[in-house]
């Protein structure tokens, strides 16, 4: 194994995690004893590394096939005037590979500078449809166990876990860097490709700014123009908001009127790609829209709110290849990539 570890205040520390309960903090090697704030802060990132390991081995283990969120598991769907055909989202199949999943494994937890390359988000989309098409991902797993979380160099960490049945753990390796989102240090899987050498430095520089633009609103002229655009356009659901975040403008639309969730659908795809053409127009700037179809959910209190529960992102550059007049609808929409939402315990509700 790497015995490069972090050595900031001439010590080593190693991290064993006992049974996935509680963290033991192992000091050893020692030239200089280290003062107890510092102990503490190195306690603290490995907590929080930790913590960040064990959300991706939970997303890893959700990359399943699960029932078609377009046809929920039926392999068919039927179109505005009732007429069945092979459901464009899993082409019959009736399960697809769980896309929140894998968007979480390959895509959210990358660094900001993987996230932020050209190209990124096509190239995530590519490998998720090959994956589907493969019924498997790679990292995919049925059951983990953290073998131990370890601090290499200034913001970076390793994490040794047992997978599946496996007998000896491998490493993952982790950057610790500032989140455009949040402005606050996160821990992202390093990529070889973005993220420099490896091992970080022993001594350096503080945690390096991404190179995102941070997550936030668009300016109110900005957001009045797209409104416009979009009224403009016939579309029917009204924007209610929009933001720049990850690289993406993400646009939020409601349409309060249907009464089901299919009528939600075709209301929401009949909409899609003019939509996204006028946002594209409207902003320039944008490398990629997502659209955000706001509906009405219902907790188990009975409150209402309107939040998402049905993204689509198309890039700029897949969005200037299309010649729409030449695709059948089910060809056009299947050039998004969908996501679907569900919040926890909570269901769709169709009144104010
Ligand atoms: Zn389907």
């Amino acid at each position: 194994m790497d015995r490069r570890r972090w050595r900031a205040f001439g010590i080593v520390v190693q991290v064993v995690v006992l049974g996935g309960i509680g963290a033991a903090v192992g000091v050893s090697g020692a030239r200089a004893v280290a003062g107890p704030a510092e102990d503490a802060a190195a306690r603290a990132r490995v907590a929080s590394l930790t913590a960040r390991v064990r959300e991706w081995f939970d997303a890893r283990k959700r990359l399943v096939r699960v029932d078609c969120p377009k046809c929920r598991g039926w392999g068919r769907v039927e179109d505005r005037s009732g007429r069945g055909a092979t459901c464009p989202r899993c082409d019959g199949a009736k399960q697809v590979l769980a896309s929140d999943a894998y968007r979480k494994v390959h895509y959210d937890f990358m660094s900001p500078a993987y996230r932020g390359r050209d190209g990124a988000m096509d190239a995530a989309n590519a490998a998720y449809k090959e994956a589907n098409a493969a019924r498997r991902d790679a990292l995919y797993v049925n059951a983990y166990r953290i073998d131990r979380v370890e601090l290499v160099g200034v913001n970076g960490g390793s994490a040794w876990v047992f997978e599946g049945t496996d007998s000896v753990s491998r490493e993952s390796r982790w950057l610790q860097l500032t989140d455009p989102a949040t402005k606050k240090p996160q821990w992202f899987v390093y990529g070889p490709e973005t993220d420099g050498a490896w091992p970080p430095p022993d001594a350096a520089p503080p945690i390096p700014e991404g190179p995102l633009p941070k997550r936030e609103p668009l300016a109110a002229a900005e957001l009045d123009a797209l409104r416009k655009a979009v009224r403009d356009a016939g579309i029917v659901p009204a924007v209610e908001g929009a933001r720049r975040e990850h690289g993406e403008v993400v646009v939020a639309l409601f349409d309060g009127a249907p009464t089901d969730r299919r009528a939600l659908d075709a209301n929401a795809e009949a909409c899609v790609f003019r939509l996204t053409g006028v946002v594209l127009a409207a902003l320039p700037d944008a490398p990629a829209v997502r659209v955000e179809f706001l509906a009405r959910w219902r907790d188990k209190f009975g409150t209402v709110t309107k939040r998402p529960y049905r993204t689509a992102l198309l890039s700029r550059a897949h969005h200037a290849k299309i010649v729409p007049e030449r695709l059948a609808p089910e060809e056009l929409l299947a050039l998004f990539a969908w996501s679907d939402v569900q919040p926890e315990g909570e269901v769709l509700w169709w009144k104010d």
